[in-house]
Order: C-alpha cells, then structure tokens, then sequence
C-alpha cells in the first residue's frame, strides 16, 4: 500500500542511509525494519524494569519506562498521521527515546553523571545513541543495530546537525514526551496519594478540565472523574498541538523537507503548542516538580537510589572483572569509566537492587 506523505514529511528515501549497507527488504520500509531491531532488543525488553518517577517495586499499576515509551509512541503517531508525516519514523524514533535511561529515574542519571564528571559525564540521550550504534549486539555483521540515518539523527535530542533544524517526526516525539509524563505523573502522583486534589484545582488548566469533566459526568465518582480529566487533558494537548502546527506550517509557508530543516524563528518553533497552551502546561509542570518531583517521599527514594548507584560503581571501578565478559572485552578500547557506566546505565531497577545486595553481602 502506497502511504501518501506531505512533502515536508521524511520520505522513505530521505536519510535512509546506514552506515553499513544492507539490501532493502521486499516487505518492510526501511524506518519499519529501524522499529523491528529496537523492538527486538535488549535494552527495550529492560525498559520494562525501569523507573520514571516510581521505583519499579512499588506497584505494579504504576508507569514504568516501557509502558511510557509506548505511551510517547501513540501519542505522536496520532500527531504524524494528522500531518501527513512519516508515522514509521515517528514510531521508532518514540520507541527508542529512552533506551539509554540508567535505572531508578532521574536519580540514577544524576548520580552517574556525578561519578562520571571526571570522565566525560552521562546523558541519558548520548547513551541511547550509544546503545544503539555500539552496545547492542545482535547481528553478526556489526556492532549495534546499524539504524537509518534519520532515525539516529532524530535520536540526538540535544545536537543540531550541520546547523539542521529537526525532523518534525523528530519533533513532535520530543513534545509528546512532555504531553505523556505530564499526563502520566498527574495520575501516577493521584494514585499514590502524593497528589493532593483540591492543590491541583489551583492549576488553570487542570481546574478548567475538571469542570468540564464534572459537568459532563454529573454522577461520576472523584476516581472516575480524575480518570476523565486526565483523559481529556491529553486530548486537549495533542489537538492543540496538531493545529497549532498546522497553523505554522501554513503560515510560514512550509512546502518542502528542506522548509523544515532551514527554518529559523526567533520565537517560534513549528513544532509547539499555541501560546496559551504552553503557559498552561508550565504552570502545571511547575506544579508537578513542587509537589511530586521534589515530595519528600519521593525524594527518601531518590537519594537512596543515587546510593544504590554510588555503591555498585565504587565496587566495579576495583573490581571490572565482575562485570560479564562483554564488557571487559572493550575495557582497552573504551577504558574503564565508560564501560562501568555502560555497564550500569544497561541495569534494570531490580538487577541494580541485586548488585547492591551481593556487594554487601546481605540478603
Ligand atoms: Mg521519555
């Protein structure tokens, strides 16, 4: 079936390169075969062993960096199908955002990316690089999974490349990140108890929808009504920022890949929400980092966390022959600092608690 795509879209022979050459498959597009590897590798099976905010051993109703993943994923293949672009890179490149995430959530990078100043630092997005073109090893050819050139250049959140602007498949994954953990701490952080609800209603944007909620549901009970809120503040999200880029497309006149690649704007951004929108959101998510984020609950966790990591680092920086033989393979060409990080920043929440318990001995 032939997919129709705007021309401002990534077609299916733009940066489809790879940096070693393979045969094109009868069946599958080539951005459908990037899914397919990220899908059948490990570091993607493990995201379901780490955390977002929650540590994993908490509840088995909570987010977990897999559920998430898929979440980012669906939100923003709505978002490429309403604009005509390329749904396959879109899914992909939301797949694989987080692969290179260290477990226990934000803390576990912060304390890796604290042993490791010394030694060029840790981030998360680097490392998801570095999954994907070195770590990974499944085929016989190559190190990594040997990915398209759009779906690593979509990957590199933070780096321009040659100047470029980003894809907007690359884009709308980036802001569907934000919509979903938005979304999904708001629920997470409910259901926990952390969040408290009559704090929330202080929230325009969260006040707004659940009166509207309210009215339309005048017999729901508080659980059901939350539920329906959250539902309706993601529906409100995605629909403001599809036409808010289909606004920006028209009014700047985006015809071509090239369009989106050169754009330049002092204050705007094709892909964002409208104005409005956008001081709603910061609002909530200042709302968030207070009352979540930084909940002494949630903090006693981290801190604990950035111990476990501390502790399992300090044990392998004397002791690299612990680690499996993969590992100690490229501790020449890669020294010792970064294959210990590789090494952890690849552990599940569960197998970091595991180390933790060998290295001290107790049960
Ligand atoms: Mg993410």
């Amino acid at each position: 079936m032939m997919i129709e795509y705007a021309e401002y879209a990534v077609s299916v022979d733009s940066f489809s390169k790879r940096k070693y050459q393979e045969e094109s498959h009868p069946y599958r597009s080539d951005f459908q075969r990037d899914r397919d590897r990220i899908v059948h590798s490990k570091a993607f099976r493990r995201l379901e062993y780490k955390t977002q905010v929650f540590v994993n051993h908490l509840g088995d109703n909570f987010r977990t960096r897999l559920t998430h993943s898929i979440e980012v994923s669906q939100l923003a293949r709505t978002v490429a199908r309403s604009l005509k672009l390329n749904e396959d890179l879109t899914e992909t490149i939301a797949l694989a955002h987080d692969l290179g995430h260290p477990p226990f959530g934000h803390a576990g990078e912060r304390s890796l990316h604290r042993l490791m100043k010394p030694h060029g630092g840790f981030d998360h997005n680097e490392q998801t690089l570095r999954v994907v073109e070195v770590l990974e090893k499944r085929y016989p050819d190559f190190d990594g999974l040997n990915l398209t050139e759009a779906t690593l250049m979509g990957l590199q959140k933070h780096k321009r490349i040659k100047g470029l602007n980003h894809t907007l498949e690359a884009s709308i994954v980036d802001i569907c990140d934000e919509i979903a953990y938005n979304n999904h701490d708001l629920d997470d952080g409910i259901e926990s108890g952390i969040l408290n609800l009559s704090k929330l209603n202080e929230i325009e944007i969260w006040n707004d929808v659940w009166a509207e909620a309210k009215k339309s549901h005048i017999n729901a009970g508080e659980k059901s009504l939350i539920r329906q809120t959250i539902r309706m503040l993601i529906n409100k999200m995605v629909t403001d920022l599809i036409e808010n880029m289909l606004d920006n497309i028209q009014k700047y006149k985006i015809k071509k890949l090239e369009d989106v690649l050169n754009f330049k704007s002092d204050t705007e951004k094709l892909c964002s929400f409208t104005y409005d929108t956008s001081i709603k959101i910061s609002r909530l998510k200042k709302h968030l980092h207070k009352n979540l984020y930084r909940h002494p609950e949630v903090e006693k966790m981290n801190s604990r966390a950035e111990e476990v990591i501390q502790r399992i680092f300090n044990f392998l920086v004397k002791s690299p022959h612990a680690m499996p033989g993969e590992y100690q393979e490229r501790l020449d060409s890669d020294g010792l600092y970064r294959v210990v990080a590789d090494f952890i920043a690849g552990m599940t929440d569960r197998y970091a608690l595991h180390w933790n318990k060998q290295i001290l001995g107790i049960d």
